[in-house]
């Protein structure tokens, strides 16, 4: 369940949505004109904003601009009638996180808040779907790791040492710990293979990013 905003003056398409949301379990609030949306947006109470750009008052775009301005990082999806690359381009360049394009499927719309919500999971879940240091994220869900937005190729042992070091960023982590999390105890504690996995990393994820502590283990630079 996550708290979705809306903000859209057009009732039908706004009562449409948030139908569509109620459907899936989600909370959804309806504002109809962009001062409102801006300050329910603000209330740190949402987890989503749907955002069409012609609205009464201010417009999506400044309502964009202000959010940020304000340090809002919630993910914000923009509506729009005007399909053009000019008006997708500046929506993502003033921190929409996506764009759909008016008309549109509620599916679509639907798949996109699924994968923006597992990306920045509601605040209320315990567990968090993605870890992130370094420049380096992790995708709990999904497997997948990105450097610096670049997608990177990890094996699933690889994958199981770098959420260990994220998890535990800037501390160091001795052979023996790293051992038990990623490989379990039956493994050889002379073994040198937490060495030779922490070389597979930092071969990926760039040399400076894990340090050697000398005498005590390794530790993931923030
Ligand atoms: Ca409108």
């Amino acid at each position: 369940m996550a708290r979705i905003l809306i903000v859209e003056d057009e009732q039908r398409i706004a009562s449409f949505v948030a139908k569509g949301l109620r459907a899936e379990g989600h909370q959804a609030t309806i504002a109809a004109d962009g001062p409102t949306g801006l300050d329910l947006a603000l209330s740190g109470d949402v987890d989503l904003v749907v955002l069409d750009i012609g609205l009464p008052g201010l417009d999506g775009f400044d309502l964009l601009d202000q959010l940020r301005a304000q340090g809002s990082r919630v993910p914000v999806i923009v509506l729009t009638a005007r399909d053009s690359v000019t008006d997708t381009v500046s929506a993502l360049e003033g921190g929409a996180d996506d764009y759909m394009a008016k008309p549109f499927r509620y599916a679509e719309l639907s798949a996109r808040i699924r994968l923006r919500l597992r990306q920045h999971p509601p605040s209320g879940d315990a567990e968090p779907g993605s870890l992130a240091a370094g420049g380096i994220h992790l995708d709990l869900r999904t497997r997948r790791a990105t450097l610096g937005g670049r997608e990177v190729e990890l094996s699933a042992r690889e994958f199981a040492l770098a959420e260990v070091f994220l998890r535990n960023a800037g501390q160091v982590l001795s052979r023996e710990q790293l051992l038990d999390h990623v490989w379990g105890l039956d493994f050889d504690p002379g073994s040198n293979v937490v060495d030779v996995y922490v070389g597979y990393l930092r071969r990926k994820l760039g040399s400076a990013t894990i340090t050697t502590v000398r005498g005590m283990g390794y530790r993931l630079e923030r």
